[in-house]
């Protein structure tokens, strides 16, 4: 007679996955395996230990081993779980779009917070250039209620993504997506009406950096999110050209930006803006810059075409 197949048991398979990511160089080995079991039997890591003697079927090991190996590989676990957190919301996340940063936290918390000042009692119009997962654009109408977004990326796929989290977390009442090329247009020619808030966390790692990132980064995550093929400055030069037609007079720009561009950026935006302000993440590092105020001149060369 045959011998019968090894059964697995909950705790055994941990041991052994933990084990193989660690081996792989996988940091909070443990937890990426805890996790990403918990994702196949559809439990959360709680029920792992109250079940840890529960054996696991035949398709159950297979998918396991197969998640496992992408994620001894190198890709996120992100991308594996299909999913992450932002903002206390939960996102769906692919290969399509960057996954969403703790730091960018900051810059959804600046624009809340001025907005709870600047614009109290006011319905807000909100513009989110370059949207990826919609993490920022959703996040700004979960918990501005009296807001209004629309967000816009270069890419159909990152847009399909974005659309999906905004009807997961009924946001897609008020967040409208489009589909624009800052590069190639004008905001104003896709949109007549000026914004509150002009938003963005462009692609700012340069040619150069990009090529140091690390390759958990590199090989999964979308370059076009991420990289200029520049010096990294290119959407602050395109933002600071187009952005003062599109805001309403007391409007306001804020953008994510690497934390040593904080004075070349602060350079580009204040040849528009008169009140140009960074602020710093957890870290400590420069995050956030905040710009208001277009200069006068500025408005009057727009005026004249000049
Ligand atoms: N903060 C991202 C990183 O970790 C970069 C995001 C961006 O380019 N907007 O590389």
């Amino acid at each position: 007679m045959a011998p019968s197949p090894k059964v697995w048991r909950t705790t055994e398979i941990i041991q052994t996955a933990s084990h193989y990511l660690s081996e792989k160089g996988v940091e909070n080995a443990r937890l990426n395996a805890e996790r990403i079991i918990g994702k196949v039997l559809d439990i959360d890591r709680v029920a792992l230990y109250l079940n840890f003697d529960r054996p696991l079927q035949a398709a159950e090991l297979k998918e396991i081993k197969s998640l496992l190996a992408r994620r001894g590989n190198g890709e996120p676990l992100q991308y594996i779980l299909k999913k992450t957190e932002f903002m206390s919301l939960e996102f769906v996340v692919d290969s399509s779009v960057l996954i969403p940063r703790p730091e960018t936290e900051l810059l959804v918390e600046t624009v809340l917070e001025k907005c709870r000042g600047k614009f109290a009692g006011q319905r807000i119009s909100i513009l989110d250039i370059g949207t990826g997962s919609g993490c920022i654009a959703i996040s700004l109408a979960h918990y501005l209620p009296e807001c209004h977004v629309t967000a816009v990326d270069v890419s159909a796929s990152a847009l399909a993504t974005a659309q999906v989290n905004a009807q997961q977390l009924q946001a897609d009442t008020r967040v409208a997506f489009a589909k624009l090329d800052i590069l190639s247009s004008t905001i104003t020619e896709s949109f007549q009406e000026r914004f509150d808030v002009i938003v963005s966390n462009p692609p700012y790692v340069s040619k150069d950096e990009y090529l140091n990132l690390p390759l958990e980064v590199k090989n999964f995550e979308p370059v076009i999110a991420l990289c200029d093929q520049g010096d990294g400055l290119l959407y602050y030069r395109r933002l600071a050209a187009t952005v003062p037609d599109s805001l309403t007079s007391n409007g306001m720009l804020a953008v994510e930006i690497g934390a040593a561009q904080a004075s070349a950026v602060q350079g580009i935006l204040a040849a528009v803006f008169q009140r140009v302000e960074c602020l710093q993440d957890l870290n400590g590092l420069d995050r956030v810059i905040v710009a208001e105020d277009v200069h006068a001149n500025f408005e009057h060369r727009l005026q004249c075409g000049c």
